[in-house]
């Protein structure tokens, strides 16, 4: 014999609705929220590998996009990991890609530095 959870009455078998407080039976199966084994993505990790790809193209003439990415990449690496979101690989990814992009940047500076006179 079924119980109403909200009040405790007992419902009989082909009743849809509590008798004595009018809750619908089965509601609290319906309602209840399906578990998801995943916790998400880190949306920090996704910022991380899209900046660290766009710093290929622009890290040369924007050196604040790979720092960004290296920035994202550690913020990634914080937020993701077991029990914690999703994209740990993206945020380490985009990590390497801003540290490549930046050191990069750097060389050609310097060597325009040193060539300059
Ligand atoms: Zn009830």
């Amino acid at each position: 014999m079924p119980f109403c959870y909200k009040c405790g009455a007992q419902i009989g078998e082909g009743d849809r609705f509590c008798n004595k407080c009018g809750t619908k039976v089965g509601e609290q199966i319906i309602s209840q929220p399906v578990v998801s084994p995943t916790v998400g993505t880190s949306g920090v990790a996704i910022a991380a590998l899209v900046l660290g790809l766009l710093g290929f193209p622009l890290g040369w003439f924007l050196g604040l996009v790979p720092i960004g990415a290296i920035i994202c990449g550690l913020v990634g690496i914080q937020e993701t990991g077991i029990g914690k979101k999703g994209g740990r690989g993206m945020a380490i990814a985009g990590l390497a890609l801003g540290c490549v992009t930046l050191l990069g940047w750097a060389m050609l500076i310097s060597m325009a530095i040193i060539f300059w006179d």
